[in-house]
């Protein structure tokens, strides 16, 4: 992979240590793990002038791009505080996974992992609580067995 830019660079370390501190989050304690992804997220800077998360496999980067689903913080991250790419985790390295639904792959992956700051992040958290309220409320004959 290229290095990216100087100026990009810079610019995702900043906003990375600024959304983890604003979440109360932490960043890998496993070296490596948070300047992959930091250098990820900027070469899609210089590439596509967005941070798309550079963990996920997209047949068409420009296309994913213009969604904002995929950029940082994603979708997962702002709805139940969950990043698969591991930049933003706990203190001692696990990936929190308490906010998700049943079933999500990172509960089978991790098991439960408790938010040590539920009053922090989760700017959408409306949004994924009512999406679990209604799959609660859905007919019985409509949920899997
Ligand atoms: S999983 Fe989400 S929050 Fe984590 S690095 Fe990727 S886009 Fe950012």
């Amino acid at each position: 992979m290229n290095q990216p830019s100087p100026e990009n660079l810079e610019k995702m370390w900043k906003y990375a240590r600024k959304f983890a501190q604003k979440t109360g989050t932490f960043f890998s304690p496993v070296e490596g793990v948070t300047e992959a992804v930091v250098t990820g997220l900027a070469s899609h800077m210089d590439e596509l002038g967005k941070p798309l998360c550079p963990c996920n496999f997209y047949p068409d980067k420009q296309a994913e791009s213009r969604n904002r689903r995929w950029l940082c913080a994603c979708d997962e991250m702002q709805k139940y505080k969950y990043c698969h790419c591991l930049l933003y985790v706990r203190e001692d390295g696990m990936p929190i996974t308490e906010h998700l639904p049943e079933g999500h792959e990172g509960r089978e992956m991790y098991g439960e992992q408790a938010d040590p700051a539920p009053h922090l992040g989760r700017a959408m958290r409306q949004v994924a609580d009512q999406g679990i309220q209604d799959w609660h409320s859905r007919p019985e004959d409509s949920q899997p067995e």
